[in-house]
């Protein structure tokens, strides 16, 4: 069992009013908050031993070493990758996706083919497009249903001896889908295809085992989970990450240099050019600590009663449409209100002060598929309560009231 009240001391943010009101957060999808432990080890490093990594001598470069390379293994541990090395620091999802995306520029001939879902995000969307203009290969989309679930049996006809990589997201950040990933990664191996999974929504929810999947890649973001912004992973296979060439050039990633030829350092650090975000990285690696301090299995049940009373208290409100009802899904509420805009009612939310996202949640191939411009987006973590909900009904029926 989670002890919310107990968990919410935990997050000084809480504690503010926004617009006179006190806040509720209900933004979390598009990045949570961080809790005093995660903000204590950032003050920590800069008060006490920051320093440059991996290069110094000296005592405070060994101390910034140590941690940072302590929070590659906590990493590693968590998403149970068989290697250390196999954990790319990067500045988050988009990053590593980009990484991921340039490299296998190098891969691709012109005819081969890749599967992207309908329910991504535009930073699993543009990366592969630009990749098939460099490559000349070709961009497939597995289809959605009027539910937000992808169409199986659709993703089964994509698949042949050209597709070379799936990307897909773990978990919508739109709609809260969760998708059917093992099926995805075991159909594009049958075909000798790579698969990159996208966990930016799934890591806050839930606790991806790399090696169980099997898969290729996988990504996310720190911010997501109680971490930082400006810091996140790539899990990738060793024997992709030895096939891909590096994606920038710089300090840190190089073995020699001599004005002939330069010869790349090993993994991670091949990946890893420059100064990195080493106080983020290594709050990257509190976060998980707090995390799996609180459980995961204890997140998960908590969510989904979040999720389940949240559902039936919105279902409630006459003209109220819920999109994105698969079976499958996480904490969150994508919804319109007959034909008020989303934006009007997400201003007025604002000023009780409640937090939703309204708008696209970059990821316009799904509102097209809706017909709509875009949603209003409540979205829950772990820290939030039932009587948060039973707060955002009443005012979203005041707003109503107002814009009707
Ligand atoms: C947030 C998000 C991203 C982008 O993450 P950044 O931290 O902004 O790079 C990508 N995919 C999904 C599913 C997301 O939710």
């Amino acid at each position: 069992m989670l002890d919310v009240q107990k968990i919410r001391k935990d997050f000084p943010i809480l504690n503010r009013t926004v617009n006179g009101k006190p806040l509720i957060y209900f933004d979390n999808a598009a990045t949570s908050q961080t809790p005093q432990q995660v903000i204590d080890v950032i003050v920590d490093y800069y008060s006490n031993y920051n320093a440059n990594i991996h290069r110094g001598v000296h005592s405070l470069s060994q101390e910034a070493t140590d941690a940072y390379e302590q929070a590659r293994l906590k990493i590693q541990k968590h998403f149970n990758a068989k290697h250390a090395h196999e954990i790319i620091y990067t500045a988050g999802t988009t990053h590593s996706i980009n990484l991921v995306a340039n490299g296998f520029s190098s891969l691709l001939k012109k005819g081969d083919e890749i599967i992207v879902s309908a329910l991504e995000h535009h930073s699993n969307i543009v990366p592969w497009q630009m990749l098939c203009e460099r490559t000349g290969a070709v961009l497939k989309v597995i289809p959605m249903n009027e539910d937000g679930e992808l169409v199986m049996s659709a993703y089964d006809a994509l698949l042949n001896e050209n597709t070379k990589l799936v990307f897909v997201n773990h978990i919508s950040n739109a709609l809260g889908t969760i998708n059917p990933i093992e099926y995805i990664i075991e159909k594009a191996h049958a075909v000798g295809a790579a698969v990159l999974v996208d966990g930016a929504q799934s890591c806050p929810h839930l606790k991806p085992d790399v090696q169980a999947l099997d898969v290729d890649f996988y990504v996310c973001s720190a911010h997501k989970i109680c971490g930082p912004t400006g810091v996140g992973m790539l899990y990738g296979k060793e024997a992709w990450l030895n096939k891909l060439p590096p994606y920038q050039g710089g300090g840190e990633m190089i073995a020699e240099v001599t004005f002939e030829k330069t010869t790349y350092a090993d993994l991670p650090h091949k990946f890893e050019a420059g100064t990195p975000n080493i106080a983020g990285g290594i709050a990257f690696g509190a976060a998980l600590d707090y995390m799996n301090g609180i459980g995961f299995e204890n997140i998960a049940t908590y969510e989904n009663e979040l999720l389940a009373y949240g559902t039936e208290q919105l279902l409630k409100i006459e003209g109220l449409k819920i999109y994105g009802t698969a079976k499958e899904k996480t904490s969150v509420i994508s919804f319109n209100v007959a034909n008020i805009h989303p934006y009007d009612i997400g201003t007025i939310l604002d000023k009780m002060g409640i937090a939703v996202r309204t708008g696209h949640h970059c990821a316009q191939p799904i509102m097209d598929f809706y017909k709509i411009p875009g949603t209003i987006r409540a979205s829950f973590m772990f820290y939030n309560t039932k009587e948060e909900i039973d707060a955002f009904i009443i005012a979203l029926k005041k707003a109503i009231m107002m814009l009707s």
